[in-house]
């Protein structure tokens, strides 16, 4: 019909908007290099890139909220818990998948050659222990105070200035407390000495304690009767609200990844200082990280659903680029929510429940790439790990990928929980800075699509639950 015509050119409308953008604003990165810009005229030509990263952060907290307590709230108690075990099953499957996968490649592909002495260094790392980053996490499930969480969270409950991790400009929260640009450099260099991301956060907000308390709330007022209706009717047209500003921000999103993409292209170092061996580095993580978004996952999503796992990632491209753009599982949260449910019609009540969980805790290419930069620093160290200890690489990189916030290069902050764990020296994650901007945006895509892939997968294997509710409910059933 005529509807189904209008409705496929909007679709594609914004495929094709989205892969220009990043077309473009690759071209226009590289043509832009030669006239070397200052901090300050970077900063201002990337001004619409930044401002898209504030747009999507704006969004992200109501939206964790809304949909988590309108998703838990929307379910029974048997179907959350069943689908809460499976969303949980596939999260540490696909999790444990790919920390295997890294072990292999990089064993396979050997980049690290057994010597440093010549590799480039950039910042500076110091020391945490992998008890006080787990007690952190498990600290934040708990959050004192529900308003104070949705602050931005600078302090952690590490001994002060005892872990020093060099932040980007803009990439990170630090950007967004850089208002002065001509103050920015001098605060940048005292900020990245003291400060540090809190396990579990987003943007500097404590996700994981908000997310632990509303899908509490959730449960609890979906078993409320009609003593829980005003609030089930209030959280759901608040969601109902915010996913109506996605839709707007989803059309200047093409431009703000086109200035993001660019602007990251303008600022990058000059490929001079990658030497050999992280040049080989490099390839190896996106061999391994190709391996399981091109074909682990989908090959799972197949085999569990039967349909065609192309046409559902097409659907998805937009966040994909998105993340690719953001660097920010997290911040890429609405639009993978829109892409979901719009383009792929995965049911409300399991993206709500289980998207924001997963942009939290399941992060498959953060958890491939920590087991493979330890085992990677290993090599040239030329420090020979038993079987045990790459166990316990693939455990603590489990943990640290469930630890790591959904923000720029949150895995790198982690890493030091991995490598403490084998008593690897952590100033060599400093060997790897130079590069982990780029592979930060391949890993949170690869998150991004993993979370969703599991939101496909969950409905799927839920959907006898689905219809039983709907049924009860007196929804009307849609056959398929
Ligand atoms: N940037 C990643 C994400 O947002 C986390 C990481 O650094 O690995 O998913």
């Amino acid at each position: 019909t005529k509807e189904d015509v209008k409705s496929y050119l909007f679709r594609n409308a914004f495929v094709l908007l989205t892969v220009t953008a990043v077309i473009v604003g690759t071209i226009l990165g590289f043509a832009l290099r030669p006239y070397k810009m200052s901090y300050r005229e970077v900063k201002y030509f990337s001004f619409p890139g930044e401002l898209l990263m504030r747009m999507l952060q704006m969004l992200v907290l109501p939206l964790i909220i809304s949909s988590l307590v309108t998703g838990m709230a929307a379910l029974d108690s048997k179907a959350s818990g069943k689908m809460g075990m499976r969303a949980v099953v596939y999260y540490m499957t696909t999790t444990v998948i790919a920390v295997v996968i890294g072990i292999i490649i990089v064993i396979i592909i050997h980049p690290g050659k057994g010597t440093k002495e010549n590799m480039h260094r950039e910042g500076k790392i110091v020391q945490v222990t992998a008890a006080d980053a787990f007690l952190d996490l498990i600290r934040n499930m708990f959050p004192p105070n529900l308003v104070e969480a949705c602050f931005k969270q600078f302090k952690t409950n590490y001994e002060k200035k005892s872990f020093k991790v060099p932040i980007q400009p803009n990439d990170t929260l630090v950007g967004a407390v850089i208002n002065n640009v001509s103050e920015a450099m001098e605060t940048l260099t005292r900020i990245k000495e003291e400060l540090v991301p809190v396990p579990g956060s987003v943007n500097g907000v404590n996700a994981l304690g908000l997310v632990v308390f509303y899908m509490c709330f959730g449960f609890v007022i979906g078993n409320m009767k009609e003593q829980g209706q005003a609030l089930r009717e209030f959280f759901d047209s608040l969601n109902e609200a915010i996913m109506r500003l996605v839709a707007v921000i989803m059309w200047y999103a093409p431009l703000g990844i086109l200035f993001l993409i660019a602007g990251k292209i303008v600022e990058m170092e000059d490929m001079g200082v990658i030497g050999g061996q992280l040049a080989m580095y490099t390839v190896t993580v996106i061999v391994g990280l190709l391996i399981h978004a091109v074909i682990v996952l989908p090959l799972l999503y197949f085999l569990v659903t039967r349909k065609n796992p192309w046409v559902f990632i097409g659907g998805l491209l937009q966040a994909l680029v998105t993340a690719l753009g953001t660097s920010s599982s997290s911040a890429t949260l609405p639009i993978t929510f829109k892409c979901l449910e719009e383009n792929n019609g995965v049911d409300k009540r399991v993206t709500r429940f289980v998207l924001p969980v997963g942009a939290t805790i399941n992060m498959d290419g953060t958890a491939l790439y920590e087991a493979l930069a330890a085992i990677f620093i290993a090599q040239v160290n030329n420090f020979e790990l038993n079987f045990g200890q790459i166990i316990t690489i693939s455990i603590t990189a489990t943990a640290a990928s469930i630890g790591a916030a959904g923000i720029p290069q949150a895995g790198l902050v982690t890493m030091v929980i991995v490598l403490t764990s084998v008593g690897l020296p952590t100033d060599d994650i400093t060997l790897i800075i130079a590069v982990d901007w780029f592979l930060d945006r391949l890993r949170t895509t690869t998150n991004v699509l993993g979370d969703s892939l599991g939101a496909g997968i969950v409905e799927h294997l839920s959907r006898h639950e689905l219809k039983n509710r709907d049924v009860e409910m007196g929804n009307s059933v849609i056959e398929e």
